[in-house]
C-alpha cells in the first residue's frame, strides 16, 4: 500500500479550517503523489463504474482531455454500456466497453501500470472487470467522493463533501497543473458531472465552491443550454410515456413510512422500447409528494433487480442500502442490486420498512 489516505484525506477536507497548516501540507502531499503516479507511469488505464452516470463519464473523460493534453493517452473502460444522453462527449467513443470487447478490455487491464477508478469504492462496482483489476499488478487509485470506502487500492483520493467526483477531479487537475487548466472538453466533462449529480443544481452536495468552478467553466465559453439539451432534451417519446406510466400505475404510496416507491417490470420495459438510461432521474419524482421523505425504483432486469433510493433531509438511503441491499452512495442517493425476483424484492422492501423507514419528518 502506498498510503491509507482515505480517512486522512477525507479529514484534511473536514479539518480544513481548524487545522489548516498541516492539511494544506496533507493535501500538497497527495496531490504530487497522484501527480508522480500520472507523469510517471507507462500504460494508464481508467475503469468507471457499472451502469457509468454523468459523473463517472465526465470525471474519467475530464481526466482523459487533462492528460491528452500533456501528450499523455490514457486508455478508458466502461464495465457495461453508457446511456444514451452520454454519448455524444467528446472521447466517449474512445471508452472501451468489457461486455462488449472483452478480450481487448481483459489486455488492458492486464497491461497497465496504473489504474485510476472514478466515483465508486467497492470492487463489486467493477462488475465483470472486477476480478481481473484486483488481480492486474497495476498501482491502483481511486478518486471519489461516496461514503463508506473497501480497502481496494492503493492510494484512495475521496471527498464526500464534493458534490461529485468531477468537482474533485477539477481541484486536483487545477493543483497538479501549474497554471489554470481548462479546455472545451475537459470542461465539458466536468460540467456534465456536476450537473447529472446534482439533477441541475436541484439536489447533492453542491456548494459555493461547485459555482465558482461553474462560473470558470462558464466564463470558458462551454454551450450550457446546448449541453443541457444533449443530456435533458434527448430522450423518445416512449421514454416521456413510459414516466407516464411509472407515475400512473407504477407508483405505490405508503404514507405511514413517508415513503413512495415505483415499480418497472421488463413487460414495461420492452412496451416502452426502453433505452439505457430511460429511467435516469424517475426515483426522484415521488419526492415531490408532501410528507414523502423516502424513494425507490425497482427496475426489474435479467435475472436481478436494480435498484434506486432517494431520501429528502436527514434519513439516510446509504445506510438503508448498505444495511439490507449491500448497495451504497450518499446520505440522500444511492442504490443497489438484488438478486431476486420483482416480487420478492418488494416484499423484502416493505420488510425493511418496518423497522427503517423514516418516522418523522427529516427534512426539519
Ligand atoms: P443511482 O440510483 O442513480 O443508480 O445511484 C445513486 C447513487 O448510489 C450513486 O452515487 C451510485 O454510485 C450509488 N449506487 C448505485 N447502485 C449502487 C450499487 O449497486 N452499489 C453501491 N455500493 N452503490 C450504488
Ligand atoms: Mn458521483
Amino acid at each position: 500500500m502506498l498510503f491509507t489516505t482515505d480517512f486522512l484525506f477525507r479529514n484534511i477536507f473536514y479539518l480544513y479550517p481548524l487545522f489548516k497548516a498541516e492539511n494544506v501540507l496533507d493535501a500538497v502531499k497527495y496531490t504530487k503523489e497522484l501527480s508522480k503516479l500520472l507523469f510517471h507511469s507507462g500504460n494508464i488505464l481508467f475503469v468507471c463504474h457499472v451502469n457509468p452516470d454523468g459523473d463517472a463519464i465526465g470525471s474519467q473523460l475530464a481526466l482523459y482531455h487533462y492528460l491528452a493534453s500533456k501528450s499523455i493517452i490514457a486508455e478508458m473502460i466502461s464495465p457495461n454500456y453508457l446511456q444514451e444522453f452520454l454519448k455524444w462527449m467528446d472521447g466517449a467513443e474512445k471508452i472501451n466497453i468489457f461486455i462488449r470487447d472483452r478480450e481487448k478490455c481483459k489486455k488492458l487491464i492486464e497491461n497497465a501500470d496504473l489504474i485510476v477508478m472514478f466515483d465508486f469504492n467497492h470492487s463489486d462496482r467493477l462488475g465483470e472487470a472486477e476480478k481481473y483489476v484486483l488481480k492486474s499488478n497495476a498501482k491502483k487509485v481511486i478518486i471519489d467522493h461516496h461514503l463508506n470506502s473497501e480497502d481496494f487500492v492503493d492510494l484512495i483520493i475521496s471527498d464526500t463533501e464534493k458534490c461529485s467526483t468531477s468537482e474533485l477531479l477539477h481541484e486536483i487537475v487545477q493543483s497538479v497543473n501549474k497554471e489554470k487548466f481548462m479546455s472545451r472538453p475537459y470542461a465539458e466533462a466536468v460540467y456534465v458531472g456536476i450537473i447529472t449529480d446534482t439533477g441541475n443544481f436541484e439536489h447533492g452536495a453542491y456548494s459555493g465552491n461547485t459555482f465558482r468552478i461553474i462560473a470558470d467553466i462558464l466564463d470558458s465559453g462551454i454551450e450550457k443550454n446546448r449541453i443541457f439539451n444533449l443530456v435533458y432534451n434527448n430522450f423518445s417519446a416512449d421514454r416521456l410515456r413510459l414516466k407516464g406510466l411509472a407515475l400512473d400505475r407504477r407508483m405505490v404510496v405508503l404514507p405511514e413510512f413517508r415513503t413512495a416507491y415505483i415499480f418497472l417490470t421488463k413487460a414495461d420495459m420492452v412496451e416502452y422500447n426502453y433505452k439505457k438510461g430511460d429511467t435516469e432521474g424517475f426515483v426522484n419524482m415521488p419526492l415531490s409528494i408532501s410528507g414523502i421523505d423516502f424513494t425507490a425504483l425497482f427496475v426489474e432486469k435479467d435475472g436481478f433487480i436494480k435498484l434506486s433510493f432517494r431520501s429528502k433531509g436527514s434519513f439516510s438511503v446509504n445506510d438503508f442500502a448498505r444495511v439490507h441491499f449491500k448497495g451504497g452512495g450518499h446520505l440522500n442517493a444511492a442504490g443497489g442490486e438484488h438478486y431476486d425476483t420483482l416480487e420478492n424484492t418488494i416484499q423484502y422492501f416493505l420488510k425493511a420498512l418496518k423497522s427503517d423507514a423514516p418516522t418523522m419528518d427529516t427534512t426539519i
